[in-house]
Protein backbone atom coordinates (compact mmCIF):
# COMPACT_ATOMS: atom_id res chain seq x y z
CA UNK A 1 0.00 0.00 0.00
CA UNK A 2 2.60 2.18 1.02
CA UNK A 3 4.50 2.13 -2.32
CA UNK A 4 1.11 2.93 -4.09
CA UNK A 5 0.52 6.14 -1.47
CA UNK A 6 4.24 7.16 -2.37
CA UNK A 7 3.48 6.54 -6.22
CA UNK A 8 0.31 8.88 -5.84
CA UNK A 9 2.40 11.44 -3.63
CA UNK A 10 5.43 11.47 -6.26
CA UNK A 11 2.44 12.07 -9.17
CA UNK A 12 0.65 15.45 -7.21
CA UNK A 13 4.23 16.28 -6.55
CA UNK A 14 5.45 16.21 -10.07
CA UNK A 15 1.64 18.17 -11.39
CA UNK A 16 2.15 20.66 -8.33
CA UNK A 17 6.13 21.53 -9.45
CA UNK A 18 5.73 21.52 -13.02
CA UNK A 19 1.49 21.96 -13.93
CA UNK A 20 0.80 20.84 -17.58
CA UNK A 21 -1.57 23.50 -19.13
CA UNK A 22 -1.26 26.43 -16.82
CA UNK A 23 -1.42 28.94 -19.25
CA UNK A 24 -3.56 31.87 -20.36
CA UNK A 25 -5.80 30.76 -23.34
CA UNK A 26 -6.48 33.68 -25.34
CA UNK A 27 -8.81 31.64 -27.70
CA UNK A 28 -10.63 30.66 -24.82
CA UNK A 29 -14.69 30.95 -25.50
CA UNK A 30 -15.65 29.95 -21.58
CA UNK A 31 -13.95 30.69 -18.73
CA UNK A 32 -14.69 30.84 -15.05
CA UNK A 33 -12.42 32.10 -11.68
CA UNK A 34 -12.50 30.37 -8.60
CA UNK A 35 -11.60 30.49 -5.03
CA UNK A 36 -11.16 28.68 -2.14
CA UNK A 37 -11.19 30.55 0.69
CA UNK A 38 -10.29 28.01 3.24
CA UNK A 39 -7.02 28.18 1.71
CA UNK A 40 -6.34 30.73 -0.46
CA UNK A 41 -6.84 28.97 -3.81
CA UNK A 42 -7.41 30.70 -6.82
CA UNK A 43 -8.17 29.23 -10.00
CA UNK A 44 -9.29 30.51 -13.56
CA UNK A 45 -10.28 27.66 -16.09
CA UNK A 46 -9.98 28.49 -19.60
CA UNK A 47 -12.06 26.27 -22.27
CA UNK A 48 -11.97 26.61 -25.54
CA UNK A 49 -15.00 24.42 -27.34
CA UNK A 50 -16.23 23.39 -30.28
CA UNK A 51 -18.77 20.65 -31.45
CA UNK A 52 -19.93 20.10 -27.73
CA UNK A 53 -16.15 18.64 -27.31
CA UNK A 54 -13.76 20.28 -25.22
CA UNK A 55 -10.49 21.34 -27.60
CA UNK A 56 -8.14 23.09 -24.94
CA UNK A 57 -8.44 23.34 -21.48
CA UNK A 58 -5.87 25.72 -19.76
CA UNK A 59 -5.55 26.99 -16.03
CA UNK A 60 -3.82 30.14 -13.94
CA UNK A 61 -3.90 30.89 -11.07
CA UNK A 62 -1.89 29.82 -7.64
CA UNK A 63 -2.78 27.98 -4.85
CA UNK A 64 -1.41 24.96 -2.46
CA UNK A 65 0.07 21.60 -4.49
CA UNK A 66 -3.03 19.77 -3.61
CA UNK A 67 -5.06 22.76 -5.64
CA UNK A 68 -2.53 22.97 -8.74
CA UNK A 69 -2.09 19.47 -9.22
CA UNK A 70 -5.51 18.91 -9.52
CA UNK A 71 -6.11 21.02 -12.00
CA UNK A 72 -3.23 20.47 -14.06
CA UNK A 73 -4.60 16.45 -14.05
CA UNK A 74 -7.93 17.98 -15.15
CA UNK A 75 -7.23 19.94 -17.93
CA UNK A 76 -5.19 16.65 -19.10
CA UNK A 77 -8.17 14.60 -18.43
CA UNK A 78 -10.57 16.61 -19.88
CA UNK A 79 -9.56 17.50 -23.06
CA UNK A 80 -10.87 15.57 -25.93
CA UNK A 81 -13.94 14.87 -24.04
CA UNK A 82 -17.41 15.88 -24.54
CA UNK A 83 -19.39 18.05 -22.17
CA UNK A 84 -21.14 15.54 -20.88
CA UNK A 85 -18.11 13.51 -20.57
CA UNK A 86 -16.46 15.98 -18.64
CA UNK A 87 -19.67 17.10 -16.21
CA UNK A 88 -19.66 12.57 -15.30
CA UNK A 89 -15.72 12.65 -14.98
CA UNK A 90 -16.44 15.18 -12.17
CA UNK A 91 -19.12 13.65 -10.63
CA UNK A 92 -16.92 10.56 -10.08
CA UNK A 93 -14.06 12.81 -8.68
CA UNK A 94 -16.05 14.02 -6.38
CA UNK A 95 -17.38 10.99 -4.96
CA UNK A 96 -13.54 9.39 -5.36
CA UNK A 97 -12.53 12.88 -2.58
CA UNK A 98 -15.33 12.67 -0.92
CA UNK A 99 -14.93 8.90 -0.04
CA UNK A 100 -18.64 8.41 -1.39
CA UNK A 101 -17.19 6.23 -3.66
CA UNK A 102 -16.22 3.71 -1.49
CA UNK A 103 -19.98 3.06 -0.92
CA UNK A 104 -20.74 1.25 -4.08
CA UNK A 105 -19.29 -1.38 -5.54
CA UNK A 106 -18.42 0.24 -9.03
CA UNK A 107 -14.70 0.94 -10.01
CA UNK A 108 -13.88 4.73 -10.08
CA UNK A 109 -11.87 4.07 -13.32
CA UNK A 110 -10.15 7.40 -13.26
CA UNK A 111 -6.92 6.58 -14.20
CA UNK A 112 -4.56 9.11 -12.95
CA UNK A 113 -6.85 11.34 -11.13
CA UNK A 114 -6.97 7.99 -8.64
CA UNK A 115 -4.11 9.94 -7.11
CA UNK A 116 -6.39 12.06 -5.19
CA UNK A 117 -8.35 9.10 -3.55
CA UNK A 118 -5.91 9.93 -0.15
CA UNK A 119 -8.21 13.57 0.07
CA UNK A 120 -11.40 11.87 1.67
CA UNK A 121 -8.86 11.16 4.65
CA UNK A 122 -8.60 14.79 5.24
CA UNK A 123 -12.15 17.00 4.81
CA UNK A 124 -9.91 20.67 4.75
CA UNK A 125 -8.50 19.25 1.31
CA UNK A 126 -11.24 18.27 -0.75
CA UNK A 127 -12.17 21.88 -1.66
CA UNK A 128 -8.71 22.43 -2.60
CA UNK A 129 -9.09 18.85 -4.93
CA UNK A 130 -12.45 19.90 -6.55
CA UNK A 131 -11.91 24.14 -6.88
CA UNK A 132 -10.54 23.37 -10.63
CA UNK A 133 -13.90 21.10 -11.22
CA UNK A 134 -16.37 23.22 -9.47
CA UNK A 135 -14.95 26.29 -11.73
CA UNK A 136 -14.61 23.88 -14.85
CA UNK A 137 -18.73 23.01 -14.35
CA UNK A 138 -19.11 27.37 -14.08
CA UNK A 139 -16.73 27.99 -17.16
CA UNK A 140 -18.58 25.37 -18.82
CA UNK A 141 -22.14 27.44 -17.99
CA UNK A 142 -20.05 30.33 -19.55
CA UNK A 143 -21.00 31.98 -16.50
CA UNK A 144 -18.01 34.65 -15.32
CA UNK A 145 -18.65 35.47 -12.16
CA UNK A 146 -15.93 34.58 -9.48
CA UNK A 147 -17.22 31.42 -7.76
CA UNK A 148 -16.30 29.90 -4.52
CA UNK A 149 -16.25 26.42 -2.60
CA UNK A 150 -18.45 27.61 -0.20
ZN1 LIG B 1 -5.67 24.39 -1.08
Amino acid sequence: MSAINDLYQELIRDHSRRPRNHRPLPEADHSAEGHNPLCGDHVTIHLKLADGIVREATFEGTGCAISTASASLMTEAIKGQTLEQAKALFRKFHNLVTGEARETSDSPNLGKLEVFSGVCQYPMRVKCATLAWHTMEVALENEAQPVTTE
